[in-house]
């Protein structure tokens, strides 16, 4: 297993959608490890195949109950609403509060290609629209409201010149 960098706000890779897995192969059982194994050291919560350059429709997370796989994921009955300061592993060290949906019903496979049904509350369904939003080309960026996104533009764009300048 190797930790691989992840791809910040900026990079194309995280704006496309990440076509459907159509094989479960020994290459995507190395790259589920991998994606763990990232997700743990950065440390997140979750993290998306795109998030680590590969363009492939499936993301890992831990909520508290160990590493978890989905492969394929579908987004159901979404309910409710949730207020909630969330962070992005591809816009590091950044939080704003966004409101998403309070609950949502998550189908897909796992690694052996069995189905997946789960219900998400609060945080595991914050999880599951996050990741689903990277798998679709989405970042948390442009969930924000007018006035938080151009606040964030700007921090990323000084961001960036402070690297430059470095
Ligand atoms: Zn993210």
């Amino acid at each position: 297993m190797a930790i691989h960098p992840i791809r910040t706000y900026g990079d194309p890779v995280l704006k496309v959608r990440c076509p459907e897995v159509t094989e479960i192969d020994s290459g995507l059982v190395t790259l589920v490890g991998d994606m763990i194994e990232t997700m743990y050291d950065a440390p997140g919560v979750g993290l998306a195949a795109n998030q680590i350059g590969v363009q492939k429709r499936l993301f890992v997370y831990d909520v508290g109950d160990g590493p978890q796989v989905v492969i394929n994921p579908v987004l159901s009955g979404h309910d409710g609403e949730w207020t909630y300061e969330e962070g992005c592993l591809s816009v590091p060290e950044l939080y704003w509060p966004i409101a998403r949906p309070k609950q949502v019903h998550l189908t897909g496979m796992d690694l052996d290609g069995k189905e997946i049904s789960r219900d998400g509350d609060e945080l595991l369904a914050r999880v599951f629209l996050h990741e689903v939003d990277h798998l679709d080309g989405t970042v948390l960026v442009e969930r924000l409201d007018p006035k938080h996104k151009k606040e964030a533009l700007r921090t990323l764009r000084n961001r960036a010149l402070d690297a430059e300048a470095h």
